[in-house]
């Protein structure tokens, strides 16, 4: 079953005054399966960011569907969307997006503090993800204090605690060196393998 389905996907940037017109993306259709691991390659301009960002309900298409599971996330409202988003998704970024007056715990446990989530089940959930990315000595610890391989998984950990249908990933290794590359890449393919999708 796919589990996500892109639909005749266009976006058109303009600028406020309608001067200039950018065509991001072109009529694009792909559909990816429950458990499928996906790379979308392409230069710097191809449209990448834009992509993202539609599929994390983050910006509007110009025309086209985008179905999650069979919902069209594009007609959803802004207040549905926050929901959605907090519930069926997680996300990487090139920079960590990290808090940096929150500890490495603290950073991983925010989705679900914002989801209200018990306490409890916030501890039960940290322990195990920690121990299998290798962070669960360093939880304590401020971003500043550790590396930007070690940042960079407490930022999967943080997308993987809210057990998202979908870990969308933008650029993820862009301001890693070439060991923690290799580190991280080695980890999303053991969380694929686990069935993330
Ligand atoms: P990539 O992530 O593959 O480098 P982007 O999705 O960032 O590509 O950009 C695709 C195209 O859309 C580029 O030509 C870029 O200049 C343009 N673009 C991206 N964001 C905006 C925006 N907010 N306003 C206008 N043009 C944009
Ligand atoms: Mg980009």
């Amino acid at each position: 079953m796919a589990i996500l389905e892109v639909r005749n996907l266009k976006k058109i940037y303009t600028t406020r005054f309608g001067g200039n017109r950018v065509q991001a993306l072109a009529d694009l259709n792909f559909s990816v399966e429950k458990g499928e691991y996906v790379a979308i390659m392409g230069e710097s301009g191809s449209g990448k960011t834009t992509l993202l960002n539609i599929l994390a309900a983050l910006d509007k298409p110009t025309a086209g569907e985008v179905l999650l599971n069979n919902k069209n996330i594009v007609t959803l409202g802004e207040r549905e969307i926050s929901k959605f988003r907090r519930e069926n998704l997680g996300f990487v970024f090139q920079d960590f997006n990290l808090l940096d007056h929150f500890s490495l715990k603290d950073n991983i446990l925010l989705p679900l503090v914002l989801a209200d989530a018990p306490v409890q089940e916030m501890e039960e959930r940290l322990w195990p993800i920690a121990e299998k990315l290798g962070i669960d000595v360093l939880l304590e610890k401020y971003p500043y204090e550790v590396s930007g391989g070690q940042k960079q998984r407490a930022a999967v950990a943080r997308a993987l605690i809210t057990r998202p249908q979908l870990i969308l990933a933008d650029e993820p290794t862009g301001a890693l060196d070439s060991r923690a590359t290799d580190g991280l890449l080695k980890l999303f393919g053991t969380i694929n393998r686990e069935g993330q999708t």
